[in-house]
């Protein structure tokens, strides 16, 4: 069984902010359903990039019943740009307000993804019982690879952009 459906789904609908209306299907007519879920909690770099999947939202699957007026998505000065989620009134209030957001892929390029990931296999290849000259020859090499990292840095390519929501027209 997956995370998703394991996860309790709770209702999170912000119904006190004005203009909040809820989506209950009347008559058939089909309307769009606030969709904050990967967006309120944290942002995007929960889900996005690779490095965390859904389970990193919690045990809890957040809800939002309230219809959705349009859609968003987040951008960032780099012109990267995250999935386009449907959010109403009283979400794009409360993220916007909330955002933190730091561009995911601005700061994890493929360069220090693969820099993380050999520090990571260095580390692991650690055992109980090594010759004090071998442990000395992987923290050689992990100061290598920070070197490598501070220089990604330094060079601007792993950098912070702030994330902006933006409504998709
Ligand atoms: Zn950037
Ligand atoms: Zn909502
Ligand atoms: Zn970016």
């Amino acid at each position: 069984m997956g995370w998703l459906e394991r996860a309790d789904t709770r209702d999170n609908t912000p119904w006190w902010v004005p203009g909040v209306e809820l989506a209950r299907p009347s008559g058939g007519v089909l309307v769009r359903t606030c969709d904050p879920f990967g967006y309120e909690s944290g942002g995007p770099k929960h889900l996005e990039g690779g490095f965390y999947d859904l389970s990193a939202l919690g045990p809890h699957l957040w809800q939002c019943t309230a219809r959705a007026d349009a859609r968003y998505r987040y951008t960032c000065r780099c012109g990267h740009r995250g999935k386009e989620a449907w959010l109403c009134v009283g979400h794009v209030q409360s993220i916007t307000a909330r955002m933190s957001g730091v561009c995911p892929p601005c700061a994890h390029p493929p360069a220090e993804i693969e820099l993380q990931a050999q520090m990571h296999a260095v580390r692991q290849s650690a055992r109980p019982g090594m010759a004090a000259t071998e442990l000395m020859g992987l923290e050689g090499k992990l100061w290598l690879l920070q070197e490598k990292l501070d220089e990604l840095v330094e060079r601007g390519l792993v950098h912070r952009c702030r994330v902006r929501l933006v409504e998709v027209s």
